[in-house]
């Protein structure tokens, strides 16, 4: 068979499993029987396999498996199939490196042909890394058949969507400002600006500029303090703006007369030289002297340079004056659209300054011009002041390079027209934690912008809209047929450049042509429900059964990514949720708080870790993490390597002992019917485990799942076992059959989260089916259910535990036998049974329990060693010793022995009184006083009372 008996490697075991299931095709078989159940809908986002996987992988993978296991133990059928995200800037980025490109232009040079065949071929360089891993760990799903995003049949479906939103007037062509990365030559969406770090504290030189009014007005000759964390945008000034509430001044320095916020001028010691004060209201209006000639029409020109009001302004840092450059700025492009401003665009697609500049800044990166218009405003006298400022600033999610607000053209879907019923369909979702219904992920609605869905880039869907130059009329292809038709060309590829060459008559007699942008990479993502199943030209049914899943999962920051694309495309296409339970999960950092990260092995490798402590460890550590509630995780190997003992490790020690103490080929599952105190305790124990566990799981929340099955395992080994192995080694045949029955119903409710364990005692232990994946989950009996009996137990080990604290107070070891253990009458339900008591006595190693009124605490010890007592204890560690001996001699009890011993004359004579006794005891032949013999099996010297004993034993021949 696949396990060899006694074999504890957790990793040599579980490969043996992985081994099993692939030969007898369990996960198929899992999901054939099911075939005709109802269905339990289940989404799984696709990942990228241009990386590694990696622990945050790992955590998702475990909760889309451990969910849909326990859906199928419970008689649904869940389909699974993994997909994979295939189009975008993380592949496009890795085969510019791979070609020594960089950049659109040398994209272009290369061919997009070129660049779009190597990204086909590089996508999948990681997949059958990843198909270990998720082998490995376990997990169920069919990953030789996955889909993909650059599929023509995913991508027309994507198309489909387009179509659909587009017809219901939800599609526009906008200039926007986005912050843009001048590396990847792209706007980034709002979304992916949100997640994980893209902000990082920079300290930089922020400037205060002076404007010169104009002649003709009350300031004539005064200058206007504008601050700006970004000097490289003066170029592009074309207005300013006050607020018209704040109280603004007029301040003399010297021969020169400034214009400042109220409250902002003591910061420059303008405060003492005020002349003036008004509303900045008063300042509405007022023309500046640009500080650059720029190429506006006079139209435009007449537009520009004045002083502008808006409410947005605030005073808590720079001057209270604003520098406004409607072509970096998500307020400035704002404003300026209001007032007809122009956007003034001097930076071209690289981020560099175009011949329109400056000519002192033409060319450089927007960056680098920074120091050279601080260096000339200040030979021409306009900079007013330099000082450092920290401030948030961000980068490229991809590539790490900075970003600025670029007014670009792009293609949006109008998310503030479908708001209220986003927010409206979001009271039909549960969310896990719950706070994110109303926390996170509304206030993201709220707060949401349009979504721009157009990317300018190569390796992606393109975007499906056909344009005339000459009369702007637009086509939107909603699928290969229309486009075949409305083209006359065969379509043999839908990406890029191939796509681009289809040409469509326009009814005014010009050609159109494809727009030149492609669709953001979410849209795909966001379009998995329908199109991984090519719907609606394929499975209509099936994805009608499908919409809305009852469950997805994913780390946190897909609140705001792909749960919250999702919910939007399901909203305008179906008006439906798209799922109605999300199971989020914290961040997994390393044990000191940093974020994974490959470069700087900052955490122990992922197949080391499942290598040492097995791949069941590794869930359960990760499914009984507070990681599975939205929390950050930091990974310990410590423990996991507690997480392995106290599960895994307890639970097969456990079982071992079932092993020995169960006779060969005795297997009955059914229900025992032991009267024994200890086994209507656990039948309790297990029945209330299933029910909490069931309950947990209906209701998502796998970490509370996870965490009673170290507390079961826990109360299984260290109270029940360790009260039983007395009556099990005399052969308590009902209370055996108890502890097998409660093992078995263990595997079973284990077998979702750690699913390798389970299955290795399921199939050793003689369970009915082929494996334990293919079982029923146990339904809870209530009727074993007694709180009062759980209560009462709970008393019991309570009273324990004092008597043991009050011995190792003493210092009397519980070796010890003692007399009395006096219980106050007020714990009177353990006054009833006298089962209790047996339990007390034996665990705690006293004689007696009586209950009385008078004494003062709960529980007093008689703490008075008799002589009787005494050797009561001296037999018991002979005993314990002898038994060691054997042990380390690698006897078994089957093997006869004799026992010899020898030492001080006290000692001596005590043994020889009780050598019957302690023969029976340890089941030897004999004990028998010999001289110290070196050559017998085993033995071993200790003191007793002061005196030397030395214990021998020796096999018996005859
Ligand atoms: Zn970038
Ligand atoms: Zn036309």
């Amino acid at each position: 068979m696949f396990f060899e008996e006694g074999d504890k490697n957790p990793s040599t075991r579980e490969k043996q499993i992985i081994e099993f299931w692939k030969d007898k095709r369990i996960f198929e078989k899992s999901l054939e029987q099911r075939k005709n159940c109802p269905v339990f809908n289940f989404y799984d986002g696709p990942p990228f396999a241009t990386g590694l996987p990696h622990y945050g992988h790992i955590l998702a993978s475990t909760i889309k498996d451990v969910v849909p296991r326990y859906r199928t133990m419970k008689g649904r059928y869940v389909a699974r199939r993994w997909g994979w995200d295939c189009h975008g800037l993380p592949i496009e980025n890795i085969v510019e490196e791979k070609l020594k490109i960089s950049g659109k232009k040398q994209i272009e040079e290369i061919g997009i042909d070129v660049f779009n065949r190597t990204c086909r071929e590089n996508v999948l360089t990681y997949a059958n890394e990843w198909g270990k891993m998720i082998e490995r760990i376990g997990r169920f799903i069919d990953f030789e058949n996955s889909y993909k995003t650059m599929d023509s049949s995913y991508i027309e479906s994507v198309w489909w969507a387009i179509k659909e939103i587009w017809a219901k007037g939800l599609i526009y062509e906008g200039k926007k400002v986005l912050l843009y990365c001048p590396r990847c030559e792209t706007p980034l969406s709002n979304f992916e600006v949100a997640m994980d770090n893209s902000y990082k504290e920079l300290e930089e030189e922020s400037v205060i500029v002076k404007f010169k009014i104009k002649n003709g007005s009350d300031f004539s000759g005064a200058s206007i303090l504008a601050w700006t964390t970004t000097p490289w945008t003066l170029p592009s000034n074309l207005a300013l703006v006050v607020n018209p509430e704040f109280s603004y001044v007029l301040a003399k320095e010297g021969e020169e007369k400034f214009i400042i916020a109220k409250n902002r001028s003591s910061n420059y010691g303008l405060d003492k030289k005020i002349i003036k004060e008004f509303k900045g209201g008063d300042l509405a209006g007022l023309e500046y002297e640009p500080l650059y000639k720029a190429g506006l029409s006079e139209e435009e020109a007449e537009k520009s340079y004045k002083v502008l009001s808006a409410d947005f302004v605030t005073a808590e840092d720079g001057t209270g004056i604003v520098h406004i450059a409607p072509a970096y700025g998500e307020d400035d492009y704002k404003l300026g659209a209001k007032y007809g401003l122009p956007v003034l665009s001097l930076l071209d697609g690289k981020g560099k300054f175009i011949e329109d500049s400056p000519e002192f800044i033409q060319g450089k990166k927007f960056k680098e011009a920074d120091e050279f218009v601080k260096k000339e405003l200040a030979e021409r006298g306009l900079l007013y002041k330099k000082e450092k400022t920290v401030h948030p600033y961000p980068f490229c999610w991809r590539c790490g390079t900075a970003l600025y607000y670029n007014a670009i053209p792009a293609w949006f879907i109008n998310i503030q027209k479908i708001k209220d019923r986003l927010v409206e369909l979001n009271e039909k979702i549960s969310w896990h934690p719950n706070h994110l219904k109303y926390g996170r992920f509304l206030k993201g609605l709220e707060s949401a912008p349009d979504w721009n869905i157009s990317r300018n880039r190569y390796w992606a869907s393109p975007m499906p809209i056909w344009r005339c130059e000459k009369c702007k009329e637009m086509k939107v292809i909603g699928s290969v047929a229309e486009l075949e038709e409305l083209s006359g060309t065969k379509i043999e590829d839908l990406h890029r450049p191939f796509i681009d060459g289809v040409k469509i008559q326009c009814e005014c007699g010009e050609e159109m042509e494809r727009v030149p942008e492609v669709i953001d990479c979410w849209v795909e993502s966001s379009s998995m429900p329908f199109a991984e199943l090519h719907y609606p030209f394929e499975n209509k049914e099936a994805f009608e059964k499908r919409l809305p899943a009852q469950f997805v999962a994913e780390y946190i920051a897909q609140t705001r990514a792909w749960f919250y694309v999702m919910h939007v495309m399901s909203a305008i296409l179906f008006d439906k949720i798209p799922f109605e339970n999300v199971v989020t999960t914290g961040t997994v950092l390393n044990e000191k708080g940093e974020k994974l990260s490959k470069s700087k092995k900052n955490f122990p490798d992922p197949w080391e870790a499942i290598e040492k402590y097995g791949a069941d460890s590794l869930r359960l550590y990760l499914m009984s993490s507070l990681v599975m509630k939205g929390e950050d995780l930091f990974f310990s190997e410590k423990e996991l390597k507690e997480t392995y003992q106290k599960n895994i490790l307890l639970l097969l020690n456990v079982y071992s002992f079932y092993k020995t103490y169960r006779k060969e080929g005795t297997v009955d599952f059914s229900l025992p019917e032991s009267g024994h105190i200890l086994d209507k305790w656990i039948l309790s124990k297990l029945n209330l485990f299933i029910k909490e566990v069931t309950e947990k799981m209906d209701n998502y929340d796998v970490v509370s799942s996870a965490r009673k099955i170290e507390e079961f395992i826990n109360g299984l080994s260290t109270w029940y076992l360790r009260r039983s192995r007395q009556r099990f080694k005399e052969g308590d045949s009902e209370g055996i059959k108890t502890f097998g029955y409660v093992i078995f119903q263990t595997a079973k409710i284990m077998a979702p989260f750690a699913p390798f364990v389970s299955e290795y005692i399921y199939k050793t232990i003689g369970g009915e089916k082929e494996s334990v994946h293919l079982s029923d989950w146990p339904e809870a009996n209530s009727d074993f259910i007694s709180k009062e009996l759980e209560e009462d137990m709970d008393e019991t080990r309570k009273i324990v535990a004092e008597v043991l604290r009050l011995r190792s107070e003493k210092g009397i070891k519980v070796k010890q036998p003692l007399a009395e253990l006096k219980i106050k009458k007020a714990m009177e339900n353990i006054q009833k049974n006298e089962s209790f008591h047996k339990l007390i006595k034996e665990e705690t190693n006293i004689k007696k329990i009586s209950f009385c009124k008078e004494i003062e605490n709960d529980i007093e010890l008689d703490f008075e060693i008799t002589p009787d007592l005494k050797e009561e204890g001296d037999l018991r560690e002979i005993i314990r010793q002898v038994q060691q001996i054997r042990k380390e001699a690698g006897l078994t009890p089957n093997d006869k022995i004799l026992v010899r011993f020898n030492g001080g004359e006290e000692i001596c004579r005590m043994v020889e009184k009780n050598a019957k006794f302690l023969a029976k005891e340890v089941i030897a032949d004999a004990v028998e006083k010999r001289e110290e013999d070196p050559n017998v099996t085993g033995q071993k010297k200790l003191k007793i009372n002061g005196e030397e004993l030395w214990l021998g034993i020796k096999i018996n021949k005859k």
